[in-house]
């Protein structure tokens, strides 16, 4: 993630700027570990991971109720493997929330497509359903939707969408899921990964879950792009121009643990997000747009507020000096459009006009929330988050 820093350092911060969100292992992750090691002493069976790879695949498929899990080194390359399956052509275009992490929008790149940029939904981060409208073409192949810092994007508008302008040789555009930052997110369409055509999960160590710190894994209900995927993460099984993008033994038998308290984990971090949220409406500070308390629609992999829009970035940095300065408390600025964050989809998206999306990053922050902080610490950030903006907004006048 890109950041502009504070004017402090992060060593003078009582709560950091990002937290490693993953990583909060208990005796089961550690006896995992253990256990597998020591089963891998086994000169018979060593670390050959399948096993274990094949029962967290299916508790992970279970649990996003999909008939199709499959595990996979990292999110980066499981997103690359996805868009091979979609056998772009020269001149097909994927659409994508301009607002996002630079990683899905390489992996488009790399696959070959042209991508067209959508700005985000008025006061949110996830893309405007209406301004994909105004994107969709006849070369239309994909949509690629990120659930933005945890909080799923509707899907429905996006699939309709796509059913209603299908591309005159493959159909109906495939919806593919970046869902690194929401996992195990529930949606009125089921769990997160199990609408679209594939969803991609990560398990680094900033994830809502982690094995051992890299991972991934992609849900899909179509079985022959299932398949596919296993061939290609396994040098091509005899037919495919495949690679090794295989996870261990040990990432999957943590993952299995750290699945099982998923839920656990993310109503941790849900219920700190609700009560700052809950603080902070009841301090009244005008102007400050606050993320909604959607039960775990929203997994708040991110606490992400929005200053007044005619505060600007100068205005937001004023905000996060001072939380940092006389608080202690660390805040990221987050994303801004992926243009801005990487050269090459800056060349390859030059004479898209996106102000919406520039406009809401400007006014983003992020101020630290981790499932293991105390109810007090949280309600210690609330107020520091209340003087803060009192604070910038006295100065403006
Ligand atoms: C972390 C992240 C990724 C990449 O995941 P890795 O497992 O680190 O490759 C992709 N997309 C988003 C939105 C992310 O936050």
């Amino acid at each position: 993630m890109t950041t502009a820093r504070a004017d402090v350092s992060e060593t003078a911060l009582r709560w950091p700027e990002q937290p490693a969100l993953g990583g909060w292992y208990t005796q089961d992750e550690i006896d995992a570990v253990m256990q597998t090691l020591t089963d891998s002493a086994d000169w018979r069976t060593g670390f050959r991971a399948k096993a274990q790879e094949m029962t967290f695949e299916d508790a992970f498929a279970a649990h996003a109720a999909v008939p199709f899990a499959i595990a996979y080194n990292g999110a980066g390359t499981a997103m690359d493997q996805v868009l091979a399956c979609l056998d772009l052509r020269p001149g097909d275009e994927v659409i994508s929330g301009a607002l996002n992490f630079v990683g899905p929008h390489l992996s488009v790149l790399r696959a070959g497509a042209r991508l067209l940029l959508a700005e985000p939904s008025p006061g949110g981060f996830n893309p405007d359903p209406e301004h994909v409208a105004r994107l969709l073409t006849g070369r239309t192949r994909a949509i690629l939707v990120t659930h933005m810092n945890g909080q799923v994007a509707d899907l429905q508008p996006l699939l309709d969408l796509a059913e209603r302008h299908p591309h005159p040789e493959y159909g109906p555009a495939r919806i593919v899921v970046d869902a690194a930052r929401a996992v195990g997110a529930e949606t009125d369409l089921g769990p997160v990964g199990r609408a679209g055509w594939a969803s991609v999960f990560s398990f680094q160590s900033k994830k809502g879950m982690t094995t051992l710190g890299e991972g991934g894994m992609i849900t899909t209900r179509d079985e022959a792009l299932a398949v596919r995927l296993r061939r290609l993460r396994s040098f091509g099984k005899g037919r495919l121009l495949g690679s090794n993008f295989k996870m261990t033994k040990l990432q999957a038998a943590v993952g299995l643990v750290q699945l099982r308290r998923l839920r656990d984990m993310n109503d941790r971090r849900i219920h700190l997000a609700e009560q700052r949220t809950e603080h902070l409406r009841d301090l009244r500070i005008p102007g400050l747009v606050l993320p909604p308390s959607i039960g775990r629609a929203h997994t708040h992999y991110l606490y992400n507020v929005l200053l007044p829009e005619d505060w600007g970035a100068a205005g937001r940095d004023e905000v996060r000096r001072l939380l940092a300065g006389r608080h202690g408390v660390g805040s990221l600025t987050g994303e801004r459009p992926t243009p801005h964050g990487h050269e090459l989809i800056a060349r390859a998206t030059a004479g898209q006009h996106l102000p919406a999306a520039k406009r809401t990053a400007d006014r983003a922050l992020h101020p630290c929330l981790h499932p293991l902080m105390s109810d007090a610490e949280n309600r210690e950030i609330a107020e520091a988050i209340g003087d803060a903006v009192r604070t910038a907004a006295a100065t403006r006048t």
